[in-house]
């Protein structure tokens, strides 16, 4: 008996409830219809952007126009690029050309990558020490040498650009006198350039 009461009692509420918000749950339903098929009729967004197999792919980036940071944070050149005329090397004692910059820093002696790329070689001599190559692109070639034997990187790694590699050191036997540094060089078309030009240094 109290039972029978109970379900009527919840008849009357549900009555109750949808005399007072029918209207809502009516309009809720009208636009819940409208939103499906509004969604459902619309064209797939995948349409859009794929383009028709006869049509030729979007024209590829140019490799020339990659953008480089500095791979040694706060740094200033003690040694620029000189591959036209011979410059005095001190660790060495005579007139030599110079391949690439020499970087120190007073802030840091992590070595960065300067752009994204793939790296290509690891290796360490006596005159260059510790080296890493890193190819950018097709185009662009960068290479850092007289680094701590202790490098973060491996041969075919990823690297992001501004990625830390290694660290300086005096590995170069070539260039010892500079003390800690960064022998880096930079390649365009497998022709070495003067990295400064690519590079926002304080002191080019
Ligand atoms: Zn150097």
């Amino acid at each position: 008996m109290e039972n029978k009461i109970k379900i009527n009692r919840r008849g009357e509420k549900f009555i109750k409830f949808f005399k007072h918000y029918g209207y809502y749950i009516l309009a809720g339903a009208i636009i819940l219809a409208i939103t499906l098929t509004v969604v459902l009729t619309a064209p797939k967004s995948s349409n859009l952007v794929v383009p028709p197999n006869n049509e030729t792919p979007a024209e590829p980036v140019d490799a020339y126009a990659l953008t480089f940071t500095n791979p040694l944070e706060e740094s200033n050149i003690v040694k620029n690029h000189s591959t036209d005329k011979l410059v005095y090397d001190t660790t060495l004692g005579w007139f030599a050309t110079h391949h690439g910059i020499d970087l120190v820093s007073e802030k840091s002696s992590d070595v960065l990558a300067a752009a994204e790329g793939v790296v290509s070689e690891i290796y360490t001599n006596d005159l260059e020490g510790t080296v890493i190559v890193i190819k950018h692109n097709d185009v662009y070639t960068s290479k850092y040498g007289s680094l701590n034997s202790q490098v973060e990187v491996k041969v075919g790694d990823k690297v992001k650009k501004g990625q830390k590699i290694g660290t300086v050191s005096t590995s170069a036997k070539n260039e010892v006198a500079t003390g800690a540094h960064l022998h880096f060089e930079l390649f365009m078309d497998n022709e070495d350039v003067n990295p400064a030009d690519y590079l926002s240094l304080e002191n080019k």
